[in-house]
């Protein structure tokens, strides 16, 4: 019965009007900004690019593949691919970008760009203040602005930084068992080689 649906959904709210005088629980809102929500671990706002070590720039994962670029839907990310090359995390050398900006005024946040990356170097962030007087350009982000360390991307979002790394650490292994195995088969070579 429609009355009754009405009824029940009045004493709920009423439950939850006169409760919130007398138990926090029943006061799910804070008074923001004084009072702020821990960030859940799985909440997402806009993008970061993730960078390991102490400088940002060294540190940079992403590999200018533009492959974010190319699937952001609203088409608010901007990439500058370099003409020349620095080694990555697996000392490997790879372009870098020259330049990486995100319009975070027309970012929806739907975190495809992060979804997409072959190399984890763009992730969700969970900071959403980012409001600023400045309405020419001041929600472009440069890659200044969007670089944050993996020690920021633990904190946010543990679970998912735990398996990054796991990731990064396999290719590591990886790469290194390849590069022994070349440096034991040159050896062998040169051995073979040499005169009896
Ligand atoms: S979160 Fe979505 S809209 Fe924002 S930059 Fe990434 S792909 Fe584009
Ligand atoms: S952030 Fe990832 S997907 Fe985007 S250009 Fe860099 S490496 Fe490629």
């Amino acid at each position: 019965m429609l009355g009754e649906a009405i009824i029940k959904g009045m004493a709920v709210t009423a439950k939850n009007f006169f409760g919130s005088y007398v138990s926090k629980e029943r006061l799910p809102t804070v008074q923001y900004p004084e009072e702020r929500l821990v960030p859940k671990e799985n909440a997402r706002q806009f993008p970061f690019l993730v960078y390991d070590g102490d400088d940002w720039e060294k540190g940079l994962r992403c590999v200018s593949c533009q492959i974010c670029e190319k699937e952001c839907p609203p088409k608010c990310i901007y990439i500058i691919k370099s003409k020349d090359k620095k080694p990555d995390y697996k000392g490997q050398a790879q372009f870098y970008p020259a330049r990486f900006d995100i319009d975070i005024s027309v970012c929806m946040s739907c975190g495809i760009c992060a979804e997409v990356c072959p190399f984890e170097s763009i992730k969700m962030d969970t900071e959403f203040e980012l409001s600023t007087g400045d309405r020419f350009g001041g929600l472009l982000l440069p890659k200044e602005k969007l670089a944050k360390s993996n020690e920021h991307y633990r904190k946010v979002h543990p679970t998912d930084a735990a398996a990054s790394d796991a990731v990064l650490a396999a290719e590591i292994a990886k790469a290194e068992a390849k590069a022994k195995a070349a440096a034991e088969a040159k050896v062998k070579a040169d051995a073979e080689k040499k005169p009896a």
